[in-house]
């Protein structure tokens, strides 16, 4: 098994090469506060963090009464990303998902519990998107080059017999065991379109055990707005970017107890033979996804939805996905697509996010 997936790199050149991606490919900011402050800040009751896991930059802020207790749950934080992250990493042989991977077509193998929970609802979203989200997409992420360069345009016979290990069926799930099997002799599970998502709520869960309410957390541009910006009532102001200018806005939105989280054909892409070709697969195809949406912004208020949903939607374009949004859903979504040099918005959005349930989003 040679699979790597976009979380984590061994190699520290690499590593480094992806923090300066990281920086580029941030598609939110908020529009208060430090981005990508190195250590520790301490203002007005606010600590802030930044660590470098998953291959990219998780920041998280919260209030606070107590420092010092502030400082021992954000440990506690990154302590838990980072023990996600030796799990679910494809670029450590000894990773926990690499071992499952290996036993492919094998016996079934017995999981962690956050394993087994990541895999159960990569499968639940796998199911209502009709397989356009599947974490068996790995054989052909490898091939296109997007686990572990060079990024090429493979043959059609590669990539019928890549696909011929991708299907989400084929992941056999034992409860009673809490093991799973995949079927197929080289497969490769890739939860590279999940994983942050999963994070970010198990993260956020953890604050609010340890009695923090208010917080905003960025995972490389997937976002979770806990609370109030002011600690009081004030919604988070995040920022969708413009798809085409990293540096530019291209829409506000105010949100409280909310996920945010885009997936774009920018983050990671090449051009060739005049096209560009970007690394959300289409499981039915074999292929980067052929459309004119160039990015699929979801809110709601689990991350590990918004990041499984963006990508399944970039795979399902509009008007498949359109029956699975909606705001008595509380999911939201905005679709920016491209036609020669115009960008537009797709009239089948959902936006702006509103009030939900719970939540308090304006
Ligand atoms: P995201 O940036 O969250 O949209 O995730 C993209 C990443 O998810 C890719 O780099 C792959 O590792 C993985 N991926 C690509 N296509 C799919 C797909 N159709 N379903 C699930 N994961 C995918
Ligand atoms: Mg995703």
């Amino acid at each position: 098994m040679t699979g790597h997936c976009n979380i984590r790199s061994l190699n520290p050149k690499r590593q480094l090469a992806r923090r300066s991606v990281a920086i580029l490919v941030l598609g939110f900011w908020w529009t208060r506060g430090d981005a990508l402050a190195p250590s520790v800040s301490e203002a007005r009751g606010w600590v802030q963090r930044t660590w470098v896991v998953m291959g990219t930059y998780l920041t998280v802020r919260v209030s606070h009464e107590d420092p010092a207790h502030a400082e021992r749950v954000l440990d506690d934080v990154i302590g838990l990303v980072q023990d996600l992250d030796r799990r679910f990493t494809l670029y450590d042989p000894s990773s926990e998902l690499w071992a499952l991977n290996r036993h492919a077509g094998g016996p079934p193998v017995p999981v962690s519990e956050p394993l087994w929970d990541v895999l159960e609802r990569a499968i639940a979203y796998s199911q209502e998107t009709a397989g356009a989200f599947d974490v068996t997409v790995g054989p052909i992420v490898q091939l296109w080059g997007f686990l572990e360069g060079p990024r090429r345009i493979p043959s059609d016979e590669a990539i019928a017999q890549a696909r011929a290990r991708v299907g989400y069926t084929q992941i056999e799930m034992n409860p009673s065991h809490r093991t799973v099997r995949l079927a197929t002799p080289g497969m490769v599970l890739d939860l590279g379109g999940i994983a942050k998502g999963y994070a970010l709520d198990r993260a956020v869960e953890r604050l609010r055990q340890a009695g923090f309410h208010h917080g905003f957390l960025n995972f490389g541009g997937d976002i979770y707005a806990m609370g109030a910006s002011d600690g009081v009532d004030q919604p988070w102001t995040v920022v969708v970017r413009h798809p085409r200018r990293p540096d530019q806005t291209w829409r506000e939105l105010r949100v409280r107890d909310m996920a945010v989280s885009t997936s774009g054909d920018y983050e990671r892409f090449f051009v060739a033979r005049g096209r560009r070709y970007s690394h959300i697969l289409s499981p039915w195809t074999g292929r980067p996804v052929e459309a004119d949406v160039v990015s699929v912004t979801v809110v709601t208020p689990s991350a590990t939805e918004a990041d499984a949903l963006s990508t399944a939607f970039f795979v399902m374009g509009p008007e498949r996905a359109r029956t699975l949004v909606g705001s008595d859903r509380c999911r939201y979504v905005l679709w920016i697509r491209q036609q020669g040099n115009r960008l537009f918005e797709d009239s089948r959005s959902v936006w702006p996010p509103r009030s939900c349930p719970g939540t308090a989003v304006r």
